[in-house]
Order: structure tokens, then sequence, then C-alpha cells
């Protein structure tokens, strides 16, 4: 007899807990989860993928430019929003379905409903009560607003993906992966895109000269970034469009304004405090390296815990826990080394260090930097950059860092996260035959540092 309802009951059926659920199942566990909305999470229904898809469509106006650099004539082009926000929805509808049919093919029992910490092995969903010996809280986060008058008539990303008109123009809010994503999506597909970011240089964190040339290609292909500003006031005009008052007191009127500011741990109303889970300073779960809260039988994973808000890492995140609480093989994910892309366009991508945090831990640094015209802009006239960029521990020839801008700057930096993951040095990148022609060469080539740190 078992004295629990589940072994493990997850509350939140995203990226995290769903690879926590599935694998657990696999392990022999008896699995409950519940989700309130439709399984896959952020990622899947509001996140990456339908962003990764209104990116692919955002491109083919570039396309359809380039293209008579190459000799051809393009007729007339349209572009039809709903038929996109349609086709968008059919796919991620597909994939909410793989996602019920994994979990089903697991043993995982799916509960319908918001999950809410009763005590330490009690989780209630709507009317019914479930207890586990385990609970695991992967409920993700949710986008914030500026706290601003008139924020209600903003959207986030959230309701991005599904407006029932294409903006002739738009607001967005902040510098960050989101705004500087949405901005190229938008732009791309023929809206007037302003960005209006509190900093002096939009993707604050990343490598300066990330931030730089991804700037410059956002300004050329005719976004306006206005910097060192932030929205103060949102009224709606006679006409339903948005008035923005500025904090420099200049104003601007927009078709929708678009909070890309963040993002925070969802627990309202979870019960978590009650039951003796510590949060963190922004509601955030507080876990050990095994993703264990302070309470025993509560662990949390994913952007509930905000250790790094991307997917891959929640998955790694759950698939160690389950793992370790339920397969007899202890291991914890690794946040180390972890490479992100941002799809913005032009695109960029990163792994290890940027140039400001290298240079506090490795003395001397050495810096190899390349900056060209990529081959498939030549013939079509556009004047852009791009980059890559290796940054050397000089005492051991490790490469610390490596920073792409420029097409598919994320499938060449997922390839070389494993070199900078397995420590290699830079005479192994340098013994490595290029791919010719190729822009991620470079990355093998490229011999005088530009900075020899001496
Ligand atoms: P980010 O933290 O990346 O960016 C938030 C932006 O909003 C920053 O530019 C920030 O400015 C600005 N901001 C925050 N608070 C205020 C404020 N009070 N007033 C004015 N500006 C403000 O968050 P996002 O919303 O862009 O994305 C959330 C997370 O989702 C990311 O951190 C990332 O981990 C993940 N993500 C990953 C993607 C990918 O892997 N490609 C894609 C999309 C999201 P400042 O820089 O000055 O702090």
């Amino acid at each position: 007899m078992h004295s629990y309802d589940y072994d493990l009951f997850v509350i939140g059926g995203g990226s995290g807990g769903v690879r926590a659920a599935r694998i657990s199942a696999g392990h022999g566990a008896r699995v409950g989860l519940c989700e309130e909305s439709r399984l896959g999470g952020t990622c899947v229904i509001r996140g990456c993928v339908p962003k990764k898809l209104m990116v692919f469509a955002s491109q083919f106006s570039e396309a359809f430019e380039d293209a008579a650099g190459y000799g051809w004539t393009v007729g007339e082009t349209r572009f039809d929003w709903n038929a996109l926000v349609e086709a968008k929805e059919r796919e991620i509808t597909r994939l909410e379905g793989v996602y019920g049919r994994m979990l089903e093919a697991a043993g995982v029992t799916v509960h319908e409903g918001r999950g809410r910490v009763v005590d330490a092995h009690t989780v209630q969903v709507g009317e019914r009560r479930f207890t586990a010996e385990t609970i695991l809280v992967a409920v993700g986060g949710r986008p914030t607003r500026l706290d601003i008058p008139g924020a209600e008539l903003g959207i986030v990303s959230d309701d991005a993906f599904d407006l029932p008109e294409q903006p002739k123009d738009l607001l967005i809010v902040g510098g960050g992966y989101i705004a500087v994503e949405f901005a190229g999506i938008f732009n791309g597909l023929g809206t007037k895109v302003t960005v209006a970011y509190r900093g002096d240089r939009i993707l604050r964190g990343f490598d300066d000269d990330i931030r730089r040339v991804v700037d410059a290609g956002m300004r050329q292909r005719g976004v306006d970034i206005r910097t060192e500003v932030c929205p103060a006031r949102l009224e709606r005009a006679d006409d339903g469009r948005i008035e923005v008052t500025y904090t420099d007191d200049t104003t601007g009127t927009y078709d929708q304004v678009f909070f890309a500011t963040g993002r925070s741990p969802y627990v309202g109303d979870l019960g978590l405090e009650d039951a003796g889970v510590e949060l963190g300073w922004n509601g955030h779960v507080q876990v050990d390296g095994d993703s264990r809260s302070s309470v025993d039988s509560i662990f949390a994973v994913g952007d509930v815990t905000d250790r790094v808000q991307l997917t891959p890492v929640a998955l790694a995140e759950g698939h160690a826990f389950a793992d370790t609480q339920f397969g007899e093989m202890p291991r914890q994910a690794d946040h180390e080394h972890v490479p992100s892309a941002v799809f913005s366009q032009p695109p960029a991508a990163s792994v290890g260090f940027a140039e400001h945090e290298a240079r506090e831990r490795f003395d001397p640094l050495r810096v190899y930097r390349s900056e060209f015209t990529p081959m498939r802009y030549t013939l079509a006239g556009r004047q852009e950059k791009a980059l890559m960029k290796i940054l050397v521990e000089d005492a051991s020839d490790r490469v610390v860092g490596l920073h792409v801008v420029g097409p598919d700057a994320g499938e060449i930096v997922q390839g070389f996260a494993v070199a900078v993951r397995a420590g290699l040095t830079k005479a192994d990148f340098d013994r490595t035959i290029g791919i010719h022609p190729t822009s991620a060469e470079e990355l093998v080539t490229m011999r005088v540092p530009v900075d020899t740190g001496q």
C-alpha cells in the first residue's frame, strides 16, 4: 500500500515540468501533473516556438529585397497577418498534442487546473486534493509591465502572438531578449517599430561588441531605437491609438505598446509561503543545487527559480531532478557555460564570458575579433557587418568566451559551445580546418589578436 496518491506531483506542464514528469515516470515513479492552461508552457505556446516561427516569417521581406542582387525579379509581395497567426496556431496545437501523448505514453496522469500547495505533501487542483511524497513546482514566469499610469493599455509577449491585427506603429519598451527579437519580427513584417530603452545601449549584460553590432544592424533595418528614455504615461487617444508621454516629456502615438520589461516568477496564490517554502526577492523559489526548496519534499525547476531563464536549462534541471530523486543517478544541472542566442535581426549568440566579465577573471586576456560583410550580402548590396569574437585566457590558452553576430549565429555557436564547454584551447581551434566558404570558418582562422593582453 502506498501512503500517498503519487510519488511525484508536478505543478506546471511546461518544459521543465513535463521533462521531470516523463523521466520520473520512466524511472518507475507514479506521477501526477497539473496544468491550468495548455501543455507545453511558455516555450511551446507563447514563447520560443511561436517566436521562432514569426522570425522565419519576418525574414522573407529581406530575402525578397536581396534576391534582386542575385538576378531575381520578385513580383508584388503581400503579407497576411491572420494567415500567419492561424498557421502558427495549427503548429502550436500539434505540439501541444505531442506533449499530451508523450505524458500519456509515459504513464503520467494529467489534471487540468491550477495547483495550489496545501502542505508539504498535498496539492489542491480545483476541488480535488492529491497527496504526493514529492512535489515539484514548475510554474514558470509571467511577463511584467511597468508600474506607470495606463500600463494596462499595453500588451506583453503573451498577447503579441495573437493580436487581431498587425499594428502599423509599435512601441516596444525594454532592451532585452524579448524587445530586440520582437522588434526584428514586426519590423520585418512591415510594422514601423520604435524601441524605448532606459539604458544607453540594448542587450545589457551581453558582450559590448555584440551590443554594438546588433544595435547598428537593427537601426540599419529601420528600427528606431531610442535610448535613455522610458514611457512615463500611456493614454488612449480619441482615434483608439495609444499616446505615450516619455520621461523626457516627448510624446508619440502608436497602435500598440509592448512591454518587454522582464518576467517574474508565477507564484501568486500557489500557497508556497504558507507551506514554508522560502521565496527570493522577486518571488522566485529558492533552491539548492538539487533544485530542493527550504521544504524537504518540495522542489522547483525552471523560470520559477530564476536561475537561468532558458528552456534548455529548465529541461536540464527537470531531467537532473528526475534522475536524482527517482533514477538513483544523482546529478545536478550544469549552469556553467550556458550558450544562448538572441533571435534578433541580425541574430546574435554567445557562449562563455563577455569581454567585461572575462577581463575581471582572466588577466592577461587575448581578444580576437573579426568584422566582415557576410558573403551572402555582397551581391545583395547589403552593407551589414557580421562579428566573430574569441576571448582567450593567455596563461592556459583556453577559449573562455565566443561571440557571433550574423546569419545563423545560433546554429554556429551551438556547435562551438561544445568546444568551449570542453575547455579547448585556441591552439585546438587553430588546428581545426575551416569549412570554406562559410562565415564560421573565421572562428578557426583568426590568428592575430586585436588585444594581446600585454
Ligand atoms: P530581459 O531581462 O532580457 O530584459 C528586460 C528589459 O527590460 C531590459 O532591457 C531592462 O532594462 C528593461 N527593464 C526592466 N525593468 C525596467 C523598468 N522598470 N523600467 C524600464 N526598463 C526596464 O527580459 P525579457 O523580458 O526580454 O525576457 C525575459 C527572459 O526570457 C530573458 O531574460 C531570457 O532569459 C528569456 N528569453 C530568452 C530568449 C532566448 O533565449 N532567445 C528569448 C526571449 C526570452 P535593463 O537592461 O536596464 O535592466
